[in-house]
């Protein structure tokens, strides 16, 4: 699976928080928005397929993301994902996980 490189960006007019976001092959730059100290990572569900969750909690919460997309329908049975991690730093200079998923494998 192509690693994907992950950028942290200070929003516009947010200060305690992060936009992690990186250039998708699709065209996309998808970006997830995670507010500093949340339990609460940030995510964003690209074009494409990929899903990318930054923050606390970002390797659990992208599971049960999964799981869920699984047991109501929108993903079709059986669909299968790579998963990926990184971190970021973010501008307050702690190192945030980022777990991510591919379609396909
Ligand atoms: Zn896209
Ligand atoms: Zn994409």
């Amino acid at each position: 699976m192509k690693e994907i490189k992950f950028q942290a960006r200070l929003p516009k007019q947010a200060i305690d928080a992060v936009d992690v976001r990186y250039d998708c092959a699709c065209g996309c730059k998808p970006a997830a928005r995670y507010e500093r100290g949340s339990a609460q990572s940030g995510s964003q569900h690209c074009c494409c397929g990929i899903v990318h969750f930054a923050g606390a909690g970002a390797e659990a919460q992208l599971r049960l993301y999964l799981q869920a997309r699984q047991a109501d329908g929108r993903d079709e049975p059986g669909k299968r994902y790579e998963f990926g991690h990184a971190t970021v730093k973010a501008p307050w200079d702690e190192e945030l996980p980022v777990a991510y998923a591919v379609p396909g494998a």
